[in-house]
């Protein structure tokens, strides 16, 4: 049998180095738990970057997905299936929207909406070809397709991929007088934002801050795009991060925990003011909105109502960050976050970086993965209960104190 050792070794060799995983290979996942391929078991407190706020291999989920597998699995949108419309009644009636465009990968779903937002200000605004303009916030994170990179301030993201597509404005992230400026500009057809930005660190905005956006957003005649993709499927407490501050975005952009990890879908929601403005032959995917997508979002959304994720995320999140700001420690100096959303930051101690606290953790039962550095996310699954929630920051404090 294959060591772990092994297969990073064959990853190492034949595929390409695009990432720089943590040491853990895993082969099973239950709930809270994966296992390594000796047996070991963890915590996982990434959850695929919150794709799994299910948890792994949730029976429901995965029960819908083989159910579909052996009737139908992908027709194209050449022709109806008897999945798709159902889905669609859905996923709009569950988040309050007239319409859905389904597609499969979170990045394909932010591209999807921006070229929504341009098709809506030709048509609806009346802008001069060519001429719109979207703002974004500096510290993004959108995924990773050539325009959404064009708008990134990750040196990583953008180093020698251009040339990069024009039409995007970046301002500060959390600052409505900085909004309010770039929407003087006639041409600015939307603004896009994380309503808590994911990969920057789990950088959470003042109160208000959507609120503000949506009102400003409004005055200026200019779309307001939510891109929910890492905060939605009551990830932050409530079912959208928006919910927080009651904000309803022109544009909802979904990906990761809709499928509770199971299957590469997203979604892009809006009302028909919007999104009609798309017409037929205009944007697709072969693979979006297949049977097995749409039974497999439709078992992962019930789930998260019927296991209450939203109130779990709440109640635990509290309890998380509570615990970790009241751990006497020179090491951890910040502790932030919304529901089970949360980040903290590391300072180095005798050389000893982020990085290394998460392979200690891991040693200790628990993976997580440090970003920019010095900042590491803990985010597990949203069926996680109190008592293991309460294990896991033992772990965590031993661990730190092991420094
Ligand atoms: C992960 C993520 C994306 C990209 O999703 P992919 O499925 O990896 O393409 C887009 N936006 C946000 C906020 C994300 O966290």
């Amino acid at each position: 049998m294959k060591t772990s050792a092994d297969h990073i070794a064959l990853e190492d060799k034949y595929g390409a180095h695009n990432y720089h995983p943590l040491p853990v290979v895993l082969s099973k996942g239950e709930g809270v738990f994966v296992w390594d391929v000796e047996g070991k078991k963890y915590y996982d407190f990434l959850s695929s970057y919150s794709a799994v706020n299910q948890g792994h291999c949730h029976p429901k989920i995965v029960n819908a997905l083989k159910q579909q597998a052996d009737v139908l699995t992908l027709t194209s949108r050449a022709f109806y299936n008897d999945t798709l419309g159902e889905y669609e009644k859905y996923i709009t009636d569950y988040f309050g929207f007239d319409k859905v465009l389904p597609m499969n990968t979170g990045a394909e779903a932010v591209e999807t909406a921006l070229k929504l937002c341009r098709k809506w200000a030709y048509q609806k605004k009346g802008l001069t070809p060519d001429s719109a303009k979207i703002i974004v916030c500096d510290g993004n994170f959108h995924g990773r397709t050539t325009t959404i990179i064009s708008f990134s301030n990750d040196p990583d993201a953008r180093k020698e991929f251009g040339p990069y597509t024009p039409g995007f404005i970046n301002i500060p992230y959390n600052d409505l007088d900085a909004l309010k400026e770039a929407l003087k500009d006639p041409n600015i057809a939307g603004f896009m934002a994380e309503p808590i930005q994911g990969e920057a660190g789990v950088f959470v905005p003042d109160e208000g801050y959507l609120k503000g956006v949506q009102s400003l957003c409004k005055e200026a005649g200019v779309l307001f795009i939510a891109d929910e993709v890492q905060t939605g499927i009551a990830r932050t407490g409530q079912l959208l991060a928006v919910d927080h501050e009651d904000v309803k975005p022109d544009v909802l952009i979904l990906g990761k925990a809709i499928s509770g990890g199971v299957f590469p879908v997203s979604a892009v929601l809006a009302d028909d003011e919007v999104m009609m403005c798309i017409k037929p032959g205009e944007h697709g995917s072969t693979f979006g909105g297949n049977p097995l997508a749409n039974k497999v979002a439709i078992a992962a959304l019930e789930v998260v109502k019927e296991e209450k994720l939203a109130e779990n995320a709440e109640r635990l999140g509290k309890i998380l960050r509570d615990e970790l700001a009241n751990f006497d420690n020179d090491m951890i100096t910040l502790v932030r976050g919304k529901g089970l959303l949360n980040a903290i930051v590391i300072k180095p101690k005798n050389g000893k970086e982020a990085w290394d606290v998460c392979l200690k953790l891991r040693d200790n039962g628990l993976l997580a993965k440090p970003t920019h550095g010095d900042i590491i996310r803990f985010a597990p699954p949203l069926v996680i209960t109190e008592e293991q929630l309460m294990d896991c920051i033992a772990i965590i404090k031993k661990t730190i104190l092991s420094f």
